[in-house]
Order: structure tokens, then sequence, then C-alpha cells
């Protein structure tokens, strides 16, 4: 007897553990360390637990409560916090996190306090904002003045590196502009410091264009990735770069249809707002054959960020608990109770993991 619950979010471990063994090879190959971000997917144990198979250098999560429960359970594991941490955390994230991202010399001289209140160090890396206008030292000067504050004054918290972050906000690309920039700065340091930093953090997925190009600079050993590994998406579809030896279909939403019927495409009255209070433009295209499907956008966010398998399903639109699929154009039979499946976009994997009312399916290779 079947007892699967629905919506359900399937992840194919074996998939996962090819995707963390690939992209570290192909850095590897390059003279990259890997942090393997495990954030997107809200750090569940399954899939960290893959990392940890594939022998990853660290792992990485703007969460401390993840890096917490990943310490927890093995202490061995190397971890990194890649958001600049809270002055309230700082006392914790010591505790758990062995490296951090960092842009305030209040910040170092907390970490420095508490490492000496606790009896521990810390590595931190510093980061330099190239441009992307999210985090990191604007000022080049600045940067450098605190990496030696740091490798002078500080006793309890090692000059780890530098790093940078790039595509997040200003939507800026990575490139050998910005990554020579940083190259030239970890130089720079290690002239006056008078050794090598440990990491030169290149940035995220999108870094890895440059690796596939063969443009990376030599100076960069560093990347933090979570996207290629976890969905390979984005390459994909952003950038166009053929992914083939990835999978990306790591994970799929499994979804239920609850009604299967005849509708105009316009709805009938006057138009004011949707469920979230937008006012969404609806195109007369007559009559069409639509699914209803028991999920929602507090499972996956927009409905323009899951992909359905069958290509002739055409989403249109979402609520909270509802997906409305049109099927019209559908060759086989749907029907009420049948499953549909979806690839996953970053925001839908986000919503889906973290969610308890979605239910989670771990298989491997060997169960289809
Ligand atoms: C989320 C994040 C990453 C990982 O980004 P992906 O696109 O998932 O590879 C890397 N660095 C920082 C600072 C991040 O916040």
């Amino acid at each position: 007897m079947n007892n699967d619950v629905y919506p359900m979010l399937e992840v194919n471990l074996d998939k996962m553990f090819h995707n963390i063994s690939k992209v570290v090879e192909l850095c590897k190959n390059n003279g990259i360390k890997v942090a393997g971000v495990i954030k997107g997917v809200n750090a569940l144990e399954p899939i960290v637990n893959e990392f940890i198979n594939a022998k990853i250098d660290m792992l990485a999560s703007s969460r401390l409560e993840q890096l917490k429960t990943i310490k927890g359970k093995n202490d061995s594991i190397m971890t990194m916090l890649i958001r600049i941490p809270m002055l309230s955390e700082v006392s914790e994230m010591i505790k758990y996190s062995d490296i951090s991202l960092n842009s305030e010399r209040v910040l170092l001289d907390k970490i420095e306090e508490e490492c000496t209140n606790q009896n521990r160090t810390h590595r931190v890396v510093l980061m330099a904002d190239l441009g992307d206008l999210r985090e990191g030292f604007f000022s080049e000067d600045e940067l450098i003045e605190t990496a030696l504050y740091v490798e002078n004054n500080l006793s309890h918290v090692h000059l780890e590196g530098i790093g940078v972050n790039l595509g997040c906000y200003g939507s800026i690309k990575p490139d050998t502009n910005n990554l020579g920039k940083l190259s030239d700065i970890a130089f720079k340091i290690e002239n006056i410091i008078g050794r090598n930093l440990e990491i030169v953090s290149g940035g995220a997925t999108s870094s890895l264009t440059l690796i596939l190009d063969g443009k990376m600079p030599s100076k960069i050993n560093h990347l933090r990735i979570g996207e290629a590994i976890l969905l390979n998406r984005d390459l994909i579809d952003y950038w166009g770069y053929n992914m083939d030896f990835l999978y990306d279909d790591t994970m799929i939403l499994k979804a239920e249809v609850v009604e299967v019927k005849d509708k105009p495409s316009y709805p009938i009255g006057e138009i004011f707002i949707d469920a979230f209070g937008n006012k969404p433009e609806y195109e007369d295209i007559g009559m069409r054959k639509r699914a209803l499907l028991a999920v929602g956008k507090q499972d996956i966010g927009d409905f323009d960020k899951i992909i359905p398998l069958n290509n002739e399903i055409k989403l249109i639109g979402s609520s909270s608990d509802h997906l409305i699929a049109d099927i019209t154009e559908v060759n086989s039979d749907i029907k009420v109770g049948d499953i549909i499946e979806f690839k996953l976009c970053y925001q839908a994997m986000l919503y889906l993991t973290e969610s308890p009312w979605v239910s989670k399916k771990y298989i491997r290779k060997s169960d289809i």
C-alpha cells in the first residue's frame, strides 16, 4: 500500500552526492576549495550527510542555528558562517562556526572579546564589496587596514583571508576584472603581513562560470557553492551553460490534483485584487481545461518558480494553498487524484525544504 503524503518533496540523495562530488572535483582541478552552502535546503540532515560523505572541505550557512545543529551531530565538520554575524550572536557563533565572513571592526573586537572569555580562537574572512553593494568593505584602504588590525592586534582572531560576494543585490557578474581586483588586494595584504592568506574566496555559484570559461584568476582558491550543487538551474537557465555533468532533478515536488474542469480564462465580475493584494493581468483566450492542485504559495513561493516535468502543462496562477494549471494542451488524461511532478528553482527549494506541511521523501537512484 502506498502511503505517500502530498505535497511531497522527493530528494534523490545519489544525485545530490553526484553533484557535490562533481563540483568539488571541478573546483579542485582549479586549485579551489569548496564551502558547501546548505542554507538553500534549510540544512536538511540527509542532504547535509551527502556533503559529509563527499568529503566537502567545509559546510556553510547564513543561519547560525543550522551550523549549530551540524556541529551538534559531528564536531569535526568545519563550518563557515556566511552572513555577517549579528553582535547578539557572536558568543554562540564562535562555538559553532569555525570561520565567519566579516566587514565591521566592532564585530571583530567583539569576536576577540568573546574568544578571550571562552578561551577559543576563531578565523575570519574579510569581505570586499567590489560593486554588488551588499556586504563588505567598500574602501580598499579600510579593508587592508582592518586586515592588518586583525593580524597584529587580535590574538584570538586569525585572519584567514578575504572574499567577495557578487550577483546577490546589485546583480553584478563575477569577471576577471572584479576577481582580479580581489586577487590584487590579497597580494597586497600578503606582502604587508609576510605570509599567505589561507582563503581568497571568489564568490558563489555564479563564479563557477569563470572556471568553466578557463578564466578564473589563479589567486582565487575558495568558492561558496549552494545552488549549482543543490539544483543546477541558474547556470543553465540564466547563463546558458551546458551543465550536463550535473543533475537538475535532484529534488522533485509532487502535488496532487483536486479538481479538473473546463473554465473561462478571463475572470467574471469586477477585477479587483488577488489573495496577496496584487492586481494581476488576465488574458481572455476562451474556455480552457484546468487542473487545480493542492499546493500553493506557502509551499513554493511564486508559481513561476517551479517547472512541470510535463512541458505541456502550463501554470497560470496560485494562492496560498492552491496552484492552477492550464492542461488544455496535455495529451494524456489528467484526473483528480493524479500526481503532477515539478523541478524547482531556488525560491521553491527554500520554501519546500522549510515547510512542515510538505512531506519529505529521500530516495536513492536504485529506488527508481
Ligand atoms: C547564499 C550565499 C552563497 C551561496 O550562493 P549560491 O548561489 O547558492 O551558490 C555564497 N556566499 C554567500 C555570502 C551567500 O550568502
